[in-house]
């Protein structure tokens, strides 16, 4: 292939600028917030199921505490009936009085025992409780520390976009300079390689730092100017400069 010196040349600043866009696409994927985010997301996660735990739990103490104190309510009503009857004087019989005081106080022993279990009850709900708003206030500390993250990898995002834009304007002007024969097989070795284009420096491909032997060397040197050359070694395009060693 034939292509200018000069149009030869621009292609290591293309090469470049490629390189740039490179290293800017390896930034992207491998920005720190990314695992950080993710890190936070799975725990985040977790925090959540443990709060939907502990409410659940301190809900299921709620109705527990609610249903043990109407069981005190029913209770003490009965016992409130009883003592009405008995303050009536309607209940004369001795045995009928005994068999209704025997019931008053067995009853006071039972709505005893049952405000006990309100009172055991309410202590665990009060332990649920505390432990609910722990892990909430867990929760939404972490939820804040996710948005903080994702924020500054929005703006990395951005600025990284903002670069790579202006890599993508400066390549297409490059581009535009370098005819279309030689632009292709540039493409096709930088598809293939990664680099399609390295100086030839003081003997040195600088795309594989490998040196030249005397005979490709020569080679090179016999070759016309406008000769588009590949290194032996690594097949990119190999641009000769004054810096070539020829
Ligand atoms: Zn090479």
């Amino acid at each position: 292939m034939k292509a200018a010196p000069e149009a030869q040349k621009r292609l290591l600043d293309l090469a470049e600028l490629d390189s740039a866009a490179d290293r800017l696409a390896h930034r992207r994927r491998t920005l720190p917030e990314l695992a950080e985010i993710d890190e936070q997301s799975k725990r985040y996660a977790k925090l959540a199921t443990e709060v939907i735990e502990a409410e659940t739990e301190a809900s299921d103490l709620a109705r527990e505490q609610a249903k043990a104190e109407s069981d005190v309510d029913t209770v003490r009503a009965r016992a409130d009936r009883d003592q009405k009857r008995l303050d009536s004087g309607a209940v004369t019989s001795p045995k009928d009085l005994a068999g209704l005081q025997s019931e008053i106080a067995s009853l006071h022993r039972r709505q005893g025992d049952l405000e006990e279990v309100v009172l055991e009850i309410m202590e665990r709900r009060e332990a649920a409780d505390s432990k609910v708003a722990d892990l909430r206030a867990k929760r939404d500390e972490l939820a804040a520390t996710r948005t903080d993250a994702e924020d500054r990898r929005d703006a990395a995002l951005a600025e990284i976009d903002k670069e790579a834009a202006e890599v993508q304007t400066r390549r297409a002007a490059v581009a535009g300079e370098i005819p279309a024969d030689l632009l292709g097989l540039y493409g096709k070795l930088r598809d293939q390689y990664g680099v399609g284009a390295a100086m030839l420096r003081g003997g040195r491909c600088q795309g594989c730092k490998v040196a030249l032997s005397i005979a490709e060397m020569n080679q090179i040197k016999a070759a016309p100017h406008d000769e588009v050359v590949r290194c032996e070694e690594c097949r990119r395009i190999l641009v000769r400069t004054a810096e070539s060693g020829l």
